[in-house]
């Protein structure tokens, strides 16, 4: 088959790449000098870049180490696309072939547009479930935590969050180990709430209600829910949704620095964002590589989704019900923790989590 030209990153590329020549063959990826070979079942694609467009297959070593390859140019991108075996092929064609087709229909529109016809045409647009996704990416990352800001003060608004102390604290501490090298800057709240929820507003902040920790059996299964939430921050999950239910003018409205109407608007939307199950799928997928990644033992992720999918009642717990179809994703992070082994993954410690058990408020239900 034929080479492509990629820089690895991780298992004995360096951390600022090596130049590395590999090919398919035969369901695997090969990579010359340092050689390796990997099993398709083991890669996990993902798409960045905030400036171009970036492919990445990442995959974990026996070691649990994370090591990603990055096909240097168009051409090479080309190779892989055309290539890869079929098992990788509904990945790429998702997260890649769709992105692609959406930038090549935005940069088409806004070649010729400037200032506020923009942001007329987003307005005319922001319907379309592509348009949105595709204009997304190109919100700048300021005006994203602006808007984060904002639903920030909203849900401060409604009282009951704790911006530090111990039981935050011990969520910090947890979640951090999760974002290392993101270009978000994460806060975490704790809610003064009952109900068994956690949520995620865009510019990195993760809202974690006292009724989920009360739930969370050990700090694994808090690093599973947390590592989920991160994913919609980090794939723009939750912006999306923003601007979808608000609409551009929001957007418009952060960005002239009229924010009373988005304001009004947010306090009504705070913690109630839903997510297509595309997107529940991405965070699964990519939330555990980053447990593993941090050599967290990802089993806590799949016995939280167990657990809740169990709870008795007619209603199920608020982070199930805007996390639908609990039992087939929990088959699916079955079947990825069993193709991703991670030998170096541990239970993750944390020191302050029996005093923050004991410290949560009782619940009044
Ligand atoms: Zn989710």
């Amino acid at each position: 088959m034929t080479p492509f030209q990629a820089l690895l990153t991780g298992p004995d590329g360096d951390s600022a790449g090596t130049a590395v020549s590999a090919r398919f063959f035969d369901g695997q990826l090969l990579v010359d000098a340092p050689r390796t070979t990997v099993d398709i079942a083991q890669l996990v694609v993902s798409v960045g870049g905030v400036d171009g467009p970036e492919l990445f297959l990442n995959w974990l070593d026996a070691q649990g180490r994370q090591a990603s390859l990055k096909p240097l140019t168009a051409d090479d991108i080309a190779i892989v696309l055309n290539e890869a075996p079929a098992a990788l092929q509904p990945q790429l064609q998702r997260l890649w072939r769709e992105r692609q087709r959406n930038r090549r229909q935005v940069s088409g529109w806004l070649a010729g547009l400037t200032g506020a016809a923009v942001v007329a045409t987003a307005l005319l647009w922001w319907q379309g479930g592509n348009a949105i996704s595709a204009l997304a990416g190109l919100i700048p990352l300021s005006t994203e935590k602006q808007l984060g800001e904002l639903a920030l003060s909203q849900v401060r608004a409604q009282g009951g969050i704790a911006e530090n102390g111990a039981t935050q604290q011990t969520v910090r501490d947890i979640g951090q180990r999760l974002t290392a090298g993101s270009r978000y800057q994460y806060r975490w709240l704790v809610k003064n709430d009952d109900t068994v929820n956690a949520f995620a507003m865009p510019g990195g902040i993760i809202v974690v209600h006292t009724g989920l920790l009360r739930q969370a059996g050990d700090p694994g299964e808090l690093a599973g829910v947390l590592a989920h939430e991160v994913q919609h921050v980090e794939q723009r999950h939750s912006l999306r949704q923003m601007i979808s239910s608000l609409g551009w003018g929001a957007l418009v409205g952060v960005t002239i620095g009229d924010i009373s109407a988005v304001a009004a608007m947010l306090a009504h939307q705070a913690g109630t964002l839903y997510f297509s199950r595309d997107m529940e799928d991405e965070a699964d997928r990519l939330g555990l590589l980053a447990l593993q990644r941090a050599r967290i033992h990802p089993d806590g992720m799949l016995s939280f989704f167990q657990k809740l999918g169990k709870t008795d009642g007619a209603t199920p717990p608020d982070w199930l019900s805007s996390h639908p179809q609990t039992t087939a994703r929990a088959q699916q992070i079955r079947s990825l923790i069993a193709a991703t082994p991670c030998p170096a993954c541990q239970p993750i410690h944390s020191s302050g989590w029996q005093q923050m058990k004991a410290a949560l408020p009782a619940s009044t239900k």
